[in-house]
């Protein structure tokens, strides 16, 4: 039986949050976990002081005190000047996996497939969520995908860590690889590499389109999925709605040091204050802390209890079901029940089996990562990306050719990725970037790149931005353009 205390960090959210977290430590408490809680403020209210990143300076000291986080869901405000909390947090405590348990409770809770049980385990710290972003012309605003070598590794060990560890047999990866080759890319090939690890953990790759369309149709084929940070947010939405309820799924992120844990639905402001939503969510992410905390044998009697819950029809507004609930129950009935049925198990369903032996996973061999920084590492010319809203391909190529000089050849232009010279035959709209791909007759020595700069601002191109190319061990670190 556990007897520590743990000192945990607690945010009550917006919206929905309070309320839920209300149920969950009610349920909590009286089931006997052995909590310190400290509550931080964060959300809205804090936005409205003025503070951009949604949380108080003093409430990071909790947070690198207790590495343990409950979070109720926030409200993000829309629209530019602030950052959303989420990622902010996720990224400052390098909560580097999602992990998001998306599962069916039939016939208790309607679904159309009622064996799913998939775990998604999202990449959570890069991708398009670092949300670097630029307005660069009239016509082209930008946002950086950054995958990094260490970024996938990590994600992936874990993945395949998980698996293990949680007797999962399969593993599927989706990524958009076919466009993406180097982004993507990166993260298939890191994946086939570390799957050579867990011979005993069978495994695939889907596009992720057609990884999407098949896990919506057939969810049985799948059993866990890993996947980058976009992919990963927008699938495990969608795996949830199929098993029954976006209402009922809760997330672990996790980190070498911290974890954070919260429903993966967001505020619902439109029930907020109405005392209707299902707690459910935030439950399943508490119990996912109470594993990670040492205190499993508590999450398996809340778990049993909210089996039981479900099975004896006691559901809020969102699964209610007259032909199979019993009560359409508020969220605090909800959390009574949960409260009354302490100590039974389900008969139907599958009982509650969260290891009570778990050890935290500390994943220090980085090896693909090692191995990736000891490539020889050469600069072979630069992608210039100007602004011309003249579309006057001809003269743009003429002014690019002599800005390229002795060292440099202008080797093709592009507008949005598809190549507009040499040999221009293109229906497709050209907007006001174009970009000049200069490729060096050697290696390009330390300075040269600023120089070739200053000549094309010479001939009176404005640039907006330069992307060094690179090769990999005599292999390019850059994509080709559409028709090049
Ligand atoms: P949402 O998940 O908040 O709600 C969508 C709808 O799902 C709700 O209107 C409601 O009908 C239903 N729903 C969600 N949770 C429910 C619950 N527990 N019980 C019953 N019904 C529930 O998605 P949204 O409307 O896109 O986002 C609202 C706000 O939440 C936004 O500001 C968004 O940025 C934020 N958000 C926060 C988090 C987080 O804090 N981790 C996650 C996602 C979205």
């Amino acid at each position: 039986m556990t007897t520590t205390t743990t000192p945990i960090t607690v945010a009550y959210g917006d919206g929905i949050g309070p309320e839920i977290m209300k149920a969950t430590l009610k349920i909590l408490e009286a089931a006997g976990a052995k909590l310190a809680i400290e509550t931080i403020n964060i959300g809205e209210k804090v936005y409205e002081q003025g503070i951009p990143g949604g949380i108080e300076p003093s409430a990071w000291q909790s947070l690198r005190h207790t590495k343990v986080f409950l979070k109720a869901p926030i409200t993000t405000p829309q629209g530019g000047g602030v950052k959303s909390l989420n990622v902010t947090v996720r990224k400052t405590l390098g909560l580097y996996a999602n992990v998001r348990p998306c599962v069916a409770y039939a016939p208790y809770v309607k679904t159309k497939h009622p064996k799913m049980d998939v775990v998604i385990v999202r990449e959570n710290e890069e991708g398009l969520y670092g949300g670097i972003e630029h307005r660069q012309t009239h016509d082209v605003f930008q946002c950086l995908k950054l995958n990094s070598v260490p970024g996938c590794e990590h994600i992936i060990r874990y993945a395949f860590e998980y698996a293990r560890t949680n007797n999962r047999k399969k593993i599927s990866c989706f990524t958009k690889d076919n466009i993406l080759k180097l982004t993507d890319g990166l993260f298939h090939q890191v994946y086939e590499a570390v799957a050579k690890e867990y011979p005993e953990i069978e495994h695939d790759h889907w596009i992720i389109d057609i990884g999407t369309a098949k896990l919506a149709s057939e969810p049985e084929m799948f059993d866990v999925i890993v996947l980058p940070n976009l992919y990963g947010d927008i699938l495990s939405d969608v795996a949830l709605e199929l098993a029954g309820s976006v209402g009922m799924g809760g997330s672990s992120n996790i980190g070498d040091s911290c974890a954070m844990f919260e429903a993966i639905h967001g505020s619902a402001p439109p029930i907020a204050g109405q005392g209707i939503a299902n707690p459910s969510g935030l439950l399943s992410g508490a119990m996912m802390m109470l594993v990670h905390i040492g205190q499993a044998e508590i999450a398996n009697t809340i778990r049993n209890a909210w089996l039981k819950t479900i099975e004896d029809g006691i559901h809020t507004a969102d699964i209610y079901d007259p032909s199979h609930s019993q009560e359409k129950a508020s969220t605090d009935a909800f959390a009574d029940a949960v409260i009354a049925r302490l100590g039974q198990v389900p008969s139907q369903l599958p009982a509650s089996a969260f290891q009570t032996d778990q050890k935290p996973m500390h994943l220090n061999n980085l090896s693909f990562s090692a191995a990736a920084r000891k490539s020889k590492r050469e600069c072979v010319g630069a992608d210039v990306f100007v602004y011309h809203p003249e579309h006057d391909i001809a003269t743009l190529a003429t002014k690019l050719q002599e800005a390229a000089g002795e060292g440099f050849t202008l080797k093709t232009m592009t507008n949005r990725g598809l190549k507009v010279w040499p040999e221009v035959f293109t229906e497709a709209l050209c907007v006001d970037q174009y970009c000049g791909r200069f490729m060096a007759d050697g290696v390009v020595a330390q300075g040269e790149i600023a120089k070739l700069l200053q000549r094309v601002a010479a001939e009176g191109v404005e640039f907006v931005k330069v992307e060094k190319l690179y090769n990999f061990d005599g292999l390019p670190g850059y994509s080709a353009g559409q028709g090049e």
